[in-house]
């Protein structure tokens, strides 16, 4: 699998978009960078979108990216949550936000709800839900493809989250990826607003085999280099942060 990273952002700022991925060209997880990391004709490739959750720095760019295409004549898939699915139809794709594309005489986006702990078989890849704790209902994702596996991490604030990841996946997972918003210092805020500190992501990556990499993402504008500080202090040379617009292949 080739996993291209689009946004790694909890917000947005020039050069860090928000949370996007990308698999092999044709799947991607979360929305934030979706139509701003791709040309039309990437966007015309992406025939799939998981959604972790809800919050429009995961969603914001799946608007603007459903009218590029010809999407009228294959629908946009877009999995997620029951929950994820209906928030974003009734708050995004609401007439006054933007068009009714769920609905529209011919729908351009084809909603199919995955709930958490159910395997769904996308193209090459099995594709599981694992329900993660945030604010709102959210989920991460185990993409599979027989011979690899990439756990993409909803937002969350439980470091205990990877360990039945770990247990699914066995020896076949070869990344992770999993937030980092605060500094350590803010990790009461982190904690009230359903976030990760580079604390907590290290006492998650504790779960993850050795040589696996544990990537960090959704780091809140202007504490990028706070957090990766923090990070190489941890001392776990699998921990890292990710950054927007590089690819690894697993
Ligand atoms: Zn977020
Ligand atoms: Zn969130």
């Amino acid at each position: 699998m080739r996993i291209r990273v689009l946004g790694t952002s909890g917000g947005c700022s020039a050069g860090c978009p928000p949370s996007a991925y990308l698999v092999d060209g044709r799947l991607a997880v979360d929305a934030g960078a979706l139509a701003t990391a791709l040309t039309l004709e990437e966007q015309s490739a992406v025939e799939d979108v998981l959604l972790t959750h809800s919050h429009l720095d995961h969603v914001r760019d799946l608007p603007l990216m459903v009218i590029n295409g010809n999407r009228s004549e294959t629908p946009l898939r877009v999995h997620g949550l029951p929950s994820t699915l209906e928030a974003v139809r009734t708050h995004l794709f609401n007439r006054q936000i933007w068009f009714e594309a769920f609905t529209i005489p011919v729908p351009m986006i084809a909603a199919l709800p995955l709930p958490a702990g159910e395997e769904r078989r996308i193209g090459p890849y099995r594709v599981t839900g694992f329900p993660m704790h945030h604010t709102i209902e959210t989920q991460g994702f185990l993409v599979d493809d027989g011979r690899g596996a990439v756990f993409i991490a909803g937002d969350t604030d439980d470091p205990d989250c990877l360990a039945p990841v770990v247990a699914a996946a066995g020896k076949r997972l070869r990344a992770v990826f999993l937030e980092a918003s605060f500094p350590d210092d803010q990790a009461e805020f982190a904690t009230h607003t359903g976030h990760l500190t580079p604390r907590g992501l290290g006492r998650a990556a504790r779960a993850v085999p050795p040589g696996v990499p544990v990537l960090a993402t959704h780091m809140k504008p202007g504490h990028e280099a706070a957090i990766a500080a923090e990070i190489r202090a941890l001392g776990n040379p699998a921990l890292r942060p990710a950054h927007p617009g590089e690819v690894i292949e697993v």
